[in-house]
């Protein structure tokens, strides 16, 4: 890497071209708004906006001595708050953090599930066999393309965690009740799908991000089907924006939008009241990355007896959970710098509404509320449950 401000191949321009509009870095006004809501800014040695001050001023060798740069959780609050519309989280900070790998100046945690990821295709390190072991026992069968051979209308990318994380294969069984109870045609890829790739590029590990993102377009051009639905919103940001720059092009939706086109359909098997004030959690990689905000809203409105409230930080504002872009995999190294996690403040904020419930839809929530609902103090009563899960909650009889 040439750090040289003015060179040729300078780390200023290879940010510029690497990243769609990454060229508007040049427009910062150096106002700090992106430092100011980041939701680890106080603890980072140089804050977004200083970034691109040393950028500016060639000085960056000093942003890559330091290790803060891995408290970003790739949240994209900052990029949705710059008023210069900067692309900041795919740009300059997931170039930083391939800097930074390259500099082997990397969390151990981090490092290895990125190891797990090239050797398994996924970053927990399981068995690619073991992929659809949730779905055994399951009726009506679920389909595994690789095994059916025949055309579906929907193919369900299901994703690392929903696959092999026991409290999210929960979960996916209770949104395979709720695709079956509509009648909807889907298969899933089982042994034959990888990790979408997207915390993993988010990370700093775009290499790695194409390898699997290549993996998974063979597997999609191997079998027909209409359209693609996953319930992992960092799936569905990887596969609508990123894949097609990799001519991989498909048409996907996130779950909570492909029910709540079925809203009609959908009302009439809720029949029992849940009877709970719910708030809901916007997942960074659903709201702000994709602005999908009221489809998760408008099916929790559809539970009969359920009251739906609001969060202080809610749609756009929402507050990250810290798992997304790799945060996942840098708990331990988080803790270590902040002693507290950003779990712990979203489950004081569901507390402070009187819910009795919080709701999520993406798989890296459940877990990680959970875990904080343990931790925060006057929590303890407070449930932690996925849309799909609170769904067949309202249909069983
Ligand atoms: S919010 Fe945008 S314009 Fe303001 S300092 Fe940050 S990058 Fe620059
Ligand atoms: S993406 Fe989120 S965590 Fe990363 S620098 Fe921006 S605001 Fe901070």
């Amino acid at each position: 890497m040439t750090t040289d401000g003015a060179g040729e191949h300078s780390f200023y321009d290879q940010v510029l071209e690497s990243t769609p509009n990454g060229e508007r870095l040049r427009l910062c006004l150096q106002c700090g708004d992106c430092s100011g809501i980041c939701p680890f800014g106080y603890l980072m040695i140089h804050p977004p906006s200083r970034m691109i001050a040393h950028l500016r001023a060639d000085r960056f060798e000093k942003v890559l001595d330091t290790d803060t740069v891995w408290m970003c959780v790739s949240c994209y609050a900052c990029t949705a708050v710059c008023p210069a519309q900067i692309p900041l989280t795919p740009g300059l900070m997931a170039r930083t953090k391939e800097e930074l790998i390259l500099a082997g100046n990397v969390p151990a945690e981090l490092q290895s599930a990125l190891e797990n990821s090239q050797r398994y295709g996924n970053p927990l390190g399981e068995s690619p066999r073991k992929r659809a072991d949730w779905a055994t026992g399951i009726v009506p069968e679920v389909k595994i393309l690789g095994k059916v051979r025949k055309k579906v209308d929907v193919m369900w990318f299901v994703g690392d965690y929903p696959s092999y994380h026991p409290r999210v294969q929960l979960i996916t069984k209770a949104l395979t009740k709720v695709l079956n109870a509509l009648g909807v045609d889907f298969g899933i890829l089982g042994p034959e799908e990888s990790s979408d790739g997207d915390s993993q590029r988010l990370a700093g590990e775009r290499g790695l991000f194409e390898m699997l993102a290549e993996k998974n377009g063979m597997a999609f051009n191997k079998y027909e089907f209409n359209e693609i639905i996953t319930t992992d919103p960092h799936a569905y940001n990887a596969i609508k924006n990123e894949y097609p720059g990799l001519d991989i092009s498909f048409p996907i939706r996130h779950y909570t939008e492909f029910l709540a086109d079925r809203l009609d359909q959908l009302k009439p098997l809720l029949k029992r009241d849940v009877k709970a004030k719910v708030t809901y959690h916007d997942p960074c990689y659903l709201g702000r990355a994709n602005e999908i905000y009221d489809q998760p809203r408008a099916i929790l409105q559809a539970i009969p007896g359920l009251e739906l409230v609001e969060m202080s930080h809610n749609h756009k504002n929402s507050l990250c959970c810290g798992g997304g872009g790799g945060g996942m995999w840098l708990d331990g190294f988080q803790w270590e710098k902040a002693h507290v996690r950003l779990s712990e403040w979203r489950v004081s904020e569901a507390l402070a509404t009187g819910a009795e419930i919080l709701a999520v839809a993406c798989p890296y929530e459940s877990p990680r509320f959970e875990d904080a609902a343990k931790t925060v103090q006057g929590a303890g009563q407070l449930k932690v449950r996925d849309i799909a899960e609170l769904l067949v909650e309202a249909m069983d009889n």
